[in-house]
């Protein structure tokens, strides 16, 4: 064969490739709303529960299934039904999409729908799924990343009574870090309640509950003396102002979460918080999540990966990209009694990565 024709080849072999896409239905879309049983009912400033609704996605298409999951919050308006409806709404579009466009797909998703970060966090997931299936790699290495360098994720105690508190703590005990909620009046009893079971080092969580900059001063140099190593969002959202003041008088660093939603947001942010808690499910997936690590970090800011409530569908795909960052909470998958599969393993508290292509999913059973 001439070297010419040789080259020719691959070029017709796309183009009878892109006559077939053209023709066929491309993919198939599935939802379904699946309910997660919490193991410990769930408290923090903002709600109490037993259960997590979830929003599942299933992409297929070229005899690969691409599974995700977006995990709504209410305080933006969001629920798994609210999920669903938007992701069916789509399927006109995306059962004609080429899912090896999935940047391209994704940027349209964005353009055409509001909010809903949950849904576009289910539907990203699903094709970064698909994606590393198709191509044969786990999606870690699809970006670029060493399994090994996975952080330790925390484990979360919610807010409890003291003696409710102890047992918590007790069962988390392969961990090395530990999460504590707190923004309530409870908090120091809280804390001294930690402390009375355990010397380990504390990662502690307001959710926006300390409204005046005087009191979350106070709290905050309390908790220094209590062996914490930083603050996540001592107050509201909105208080960003108060916040720098804040962050001008404590030693802690001080974390992100409810201030930032979107990559948008962390310019504003660089000056009154030295770190940010990116959450697939507030992202809207793993793309955009990768983007804001890669702007805090060039803005100098620490990065940490959190989660909701979720299935181990989320907390892996958030895990795959866990070796960039600088802290991780990744424990909604262990939080809950029911979860259908199985995904990232924690060892002594620090994340293992799945081998298998994609998210290295497998259903609990088989
Ligand atoms: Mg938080």
């Amino acid at each position: 064969m001439r070297r010419r024709d040789a080259l020719k080849l691959p070029l017709a072999a796309s183009a009878a490739l892109n006559l077939a896409s053209a023709s066929d239905p491309q993919s198939q879309v599935e939802t379904e709303i699946v309910r997660l049983k919490l193991k410990h009912t769930w408290t923090t400033v903002m709600s109490s529960s037993d259960f997590r609704d979830t929003l599942h996605l299933r992409y297929t298409a070229d005899n690969f299934t691409g599974h995700g999951e977006g995990a709504p919050i209410s305080r933006y308006k969001e629920s798994a039904q609210s999920a669903r409806e938007t992701l069916e709404g789509l399927k006109p579009y995306l059962n004609s999409a080429d899912p090896r466009q999935f940047s391209k797909i994704l940027a349209e998703v964005f353009r055409r729908v509001p909010g809903q970060y949950a849904a576009k966090a289910a539907l990203d997931i699903a094709l970064m799924d698909w994606t590393g299936q198709n191509l044969g790699v786990p999606l870690y290495r699809y970006f670029g990343l060493d399994a090994a360098d996975a952080p330790v994720t925390t484990f979360s105690i919610g807010i409890d009574n003291p003696s409710s508190t102890r047992a918590k703590v007790e069962e988390a005990s392969q961990f090395p870090v530990l999460k504590i909620k707190v923004g309530l009046d409870s908090d120091e009893a809280s804390i001294e309640a930690v402390r009375a079971v355990t010397k380990k080092p504390l990662r502690v969580d307001a959710n926006e509950g300390w409204t005046n900059k005087e009191e979350a001063v106070r709290k905050i140099n309390w908790l220094e003396t209590q062996g914490v190593e930083f603050i996540e969002q001592p107050m509201p959202a909105a208080m960003i102002e108060e916040t720098r003041w804040v962050r001008s008088r404590v030693h802690m660093p001080i974390i992100a979460d409810e201030a930032c939603l979107h990559a948008s947001d962390i310019p504003r942010l660089a000056n009154a918080f030295d770190g940010v808690n990116i959450k697939l499910d507030k992202s809207g997936g793993m793309l955009e999540a990768y983007r804001m690590i890669q702007i805090a970090k060039s803005l100098g800011m620490k990065t940490m990966l959190g989660c909701m409530i979720s299935s181990s569908v989320t907390v892996t795909a958030a895990a795959q990209l866990s070796p960039l960052v600088d802290y991780a909470d990744l424990d909604g998958n262990l939080l809950i009694s029911n979860d259908p599969w199985t995904g990232v393993t924690v060892l002594k508290g620090k994340l293992i990565l799945p081998s298998g292509p994609g998210l290295g999913l497998l259903r609990r059973g088989n």
